[in-house]
């Protein structure tokens, strides 16, 4: 491994060669919250779909400033029964249908009501005196926020509450999106307990069962396997081959090494996974290993759980967000300014946990403190991975950095 290592943009390279778009479905817009959009969107309809006021007050005739006589309303979703003449107002309250013949609206604040003949009975007349006011004032056109036939979204995006709430006012009660890729988590190693067990002699917890599953989620995968399997050959075939089965992705962690006690090569050599890459010029993250089995990919990661995580971030994650569909282009990235300098490693690429804080003249980054990779409280509070080159000295503090954001 450690003569033929790859660097980072071939290993992603790599398992974007690999990682091709599960077959979309249809997801209630309820349920469709982080989904990846698998079909463009474009509107059948203007919006707002009709002229609309701003403003709760009177539709009127554009002019001078004049006294009307008050023929009707118009309530939001209760349109007006008749048109405006000349000579006439009709009220109107914010989001109602300005009627036809009407210009412009006047806010109330702005009107004075000037008399009340016949007190409340049938023949009640209302009057109001209106200042001067253009066409259009106050007026929503039709079609302002979104044109008929524009399309609005591509297929790509991932489904915010913005995307969600347009799909919702341009009526699409169901979308077509990426499914959620199917995940299994294992890990792998004879030292390690769950959380809620006692520790033995040399035991320690397993975390990287919750971490990869938790980031694994936040990707928009769904969690189908998470199993802590013993550094035995057969346990380890017997579990990855149950993975395999279950999973679009299927990560394990641990036991990717050469020890005589690392077992996950040789079980995914028996299970006929083939090897896309194993090495990465990355640190932490050397040991990563990438196969494919049918559609099945499987990422074999370090054990050590920043490494876990990084790798996770750098790799399955990618995979996992290229199969529920998500365009290249529409990825998040980012670069700051280093806060301190950092030596360089002359073979490998750094991933260093950073904080982000923002500065008029962009984002600047902290390293989280020590980088060693078993030091897992160096993820708390890491808003970023800051990809730092491969090279010679050091990067001096101030230098831009590329990001891959954590949140
Ligand atoms: P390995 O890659 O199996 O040699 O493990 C490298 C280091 O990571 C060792 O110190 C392991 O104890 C530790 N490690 C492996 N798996 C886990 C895990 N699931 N949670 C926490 N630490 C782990
Ligand atoms: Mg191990």
């Amino acid at each position: 491994m450690a003569e033929d290592l790859i660097d980072v943009a071939t290993a992603r390279a790599r398992v974007l060669a690999e990682a091709r778009p599960l077959a979309p479905e249809r997801v209630e817009l309820a349920e469709a919250l982080g989904r990846v959009l698998a079909e463009d969107i474009a509107s059948d309809l203007d919006l707002p779909p009709f002229d609309a006021s701003a403003m709760d007050g009177f539709a009127t005739r554009a002019g001078p400033p004049e006294e009307l006589e008050v023929v009707g309303e118009s309530r939001a979703g209760h349109p007006a029964a008749r048109a405006l003449a000349p000579g006439e107002a009709i009220r109107i309250s914010t989001g109602a249908v300005v009627p036809d013949g009407a210009e412009a609206v006047v806010a109330v604040e702005r009107t004075e009501t000037v008399s009340h003949g016949g007190g409340q009975g049938p023949g009640a007349r209302e009057r109001v005196s209106v200042p001067a006011r253009g066409d259009g004032d106050h007026v929503r056109r039709a079609g302002e926020d979104v044109r008929g036939g524009e399309t609005v979204m591509s297929a790509g995006v991932r489904l915010g509450p913005a995307e969600v709430a347009v799909l919702a006012s341009l009526g699409r009660a169901e979308v077509e999106c990426g499914p959620r890729p199917r995940m299994a988590v294992l890990v792998t190693g004879d030292e390690l307990v769950e959380p809620g067990t006692a520790l033995g002699p040399g035991q320690i917890r397993d975390a990287n069962v919750y971490a990869l599953a938790a980031q694994a989620e936040r990707a928009g995968g769904r969690i189908v396997g998470r199993a802590l399997v013993r550094d035995e050959l057969e346990a380890t075939v017997a579990a990855l081959g149950e993975a395999i089965e279950l999973a679009d992705v299927v990560c394990v962690s641990g036991g990717v090494s050469v020890g005589p006690h690392d077992h996950v090569k040789p079980a995914l050599e028996r299970l006929g996974v083939r090897e896309r890459f194993w090495g990465v010029a990355l640190k932490p993250g050397k040991p990563t290993w990438f196969g494919v089995h049918g559609s099945t990919l499987v990422f074999g990661l370090p054990g050590n759980p920043v490494s876990a995580m990084v790798t996770f971030h750098l790799f399955a994650r990618l995979a996992l967000e290229h199969l529920a569909g998500v365009v290249e282009a529409a990825r998040e990235r980012a670069v700051a300014r280093l806060e301190g300098s950092l030596p360089r490693e002359s073979r490998r690429d750094q991933a260093i946990r950073c904080r982000l804080e923002t500065r008029p003249d962009g984002w600047h980054a902290w390293p989280t403190g020590s980088q060693g990779s078993h030091i897992l409280t160096s993820m708390l509070g890491a808003d970023a991975l800051a990809l730092v080159p491969a090279g010679e000295g050091e990067l001096a503090a101030g230098e831009r950095v590329e990001l891959e954001l954590l949140r």
